[in-house]
């Protein structure tokens, strides 16, 4: 569903991505691990189109990310991103930030939008919230908006970054929960998280990331128990 192949990406003369290749499949959740400023958070935002490589190429779902206009707003628009900040619209309630993009981008009627943001917000657990705000709502229930919208894209793959960082340590639970059952129900994901009993239980696949370089990609059980970069040792030995 996605394969990313040879990406390099400068800020300026600083090189933050040095051929990163990945690939998620369909239904495929992986997770991004490794210290801060190691480019997880570009290697995302190179999935979706917020930023462009400078070398390498992004496919989702056998496309191209496009160089500009309207095929690179259809692109983005198949991937889905959820962000540490949540990044919602103060100003539109909850139903309003849900429907703003498939009115917009999908062209589907306002009726439909409606009944999809419904059963989007029944799926995070906040049907009773459609009307409220999002100053009015809690950080984990604000991310549980934010995820919902994505989803009422349909993208091809759900890009997560440090989605539960900037949460209160009890409703960190409320937000992985929801994750994971958007991982269950077959949606392809890349998850950057520090939540590493999360990892190692939703996701399908880790890969490390040290110095703007995957170093290591492994299922959970292996990366876990036996990483074999040295820099994934060392890396566990302080967040585990
Ligand atoms: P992570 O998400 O793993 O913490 P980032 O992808 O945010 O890492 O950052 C990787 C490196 O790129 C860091 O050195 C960071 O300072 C730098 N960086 C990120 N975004 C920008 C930007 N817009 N301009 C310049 N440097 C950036
Ligand atoms: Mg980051």
């Amino acid at each position: 569903m996605v394969r990313i192949q040879g990406v390099d990406k400068y800020f300026g003369d600083h090189q933050v991505l040095h051929h990163v290749d990945l690939d998620v499949a369909a239904a495929e959740v992986v997770a991004v691990v490794g210290p801060s400023g190691s480019g997880k958070s570009t290697l995302c935002r190179c999935v979706n189109g917020l930023e462009r490589p400078d070398r390498g190429s992004v496919l989702v779902d056998g496309v191209t990310q496009p160089a500009e206009g309207r095929e690179l707003a259809r692109f983005r628009a198949d991937t889905g991103m959820v962000f540490q900040s949540f990044n919602l619209f103060g100003h539109l309630t909850v139903e309003q930030n849900i429907t703003l993009a498939p009115l917009r981008v999908r062209g589907v009627s306002r009726a439909q939008a409606r009944d999809r943001a419904a059963e989007l917000l029944e799926r995070v657990g906040l049907a009773a919230k459609a009307r409220a705000h999002p100053a009015q709502l809690s950080g984990g229930q604000q991310q549980r908006v934010a995820i919902a919208r994505a989803l009422a894209m349909d993208p091809k793959v759900l890009l997560c970054d440090e989605p539960t960082s900037a949460l209160d340590p009890e409703m960190v639970q409320e937000v992985l929960d929801v994750l994971a059952a958007v991982a269950a129900a077959g949606t392809a994901m890349i998850v950057v998280t520090h939540e590493m009993a999360f990892a190692r239980e939703v996701a399908d696949r880790v890969a490390f990331m040290d110095g703007g370089r995957l170093l290591e990609e492994a299922s959970p059980d292996a990366f876990f128990t036996a990483p074999r970069h040295p820099r994934a040792a060392e890396f566990l030995s302080k967040v585990l």
